[in-house]
């Protein structure tokens, strides 16, 4: 028997976790898969960028965090850097900077052109 929580291995007939109360489990579930690895594509100290830069990427449906972003105290911390998932990280670089130049967020959704050689 295992604890689902803290994964430590009990003897046949104990059912709850002597450490965290969880009830056991037969087999151990496989462990999830590890945090992936995560780069930051923006860091900035202007609020107004990062929300865009959020909305964005919510709408390109890339997971994102808000490193250094605290809920109502935000307006106080400092930079906040905006990480993505290493594999996201090419789409989310190429909207961030399209959408440094200004582009409109309607643009930055449509598929890239094709590259031409
Ligand atoms: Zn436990």
């Amino acid at each position: 028997m295992f604890c689902p929580k803290c994964r430590t291995e009990y003897n046949e007939g104990i059912t709850v976790c002597a450490d965290c109360g969880a009830q056991l489990v037969v087999e151990l579930p496989p462990l999830k898969p590890e945090t992936p690895e995560l780069v930051t594509v923006l860091s900035t100290g202007d609020l107004s960028s990062v929300a865009l830069a959020k909305s964005i990427l919510e709408e390109a449906e890339i997971s994102f965090i808000a490193k250094g972003e605290f809920g109502m105290e935000q307006l106080a911390v400092g930079p906040v850097e905006i990480q993505v998932n290493h594999k996201d990280q090419k789409q989310a670089r190429r909207l961030l900077m399209a959408l440094a130049e200004g582009r409109s967020v309607d643009d930055l959704l449509d598929p890239p052109p094709p590259e031409e050689e």
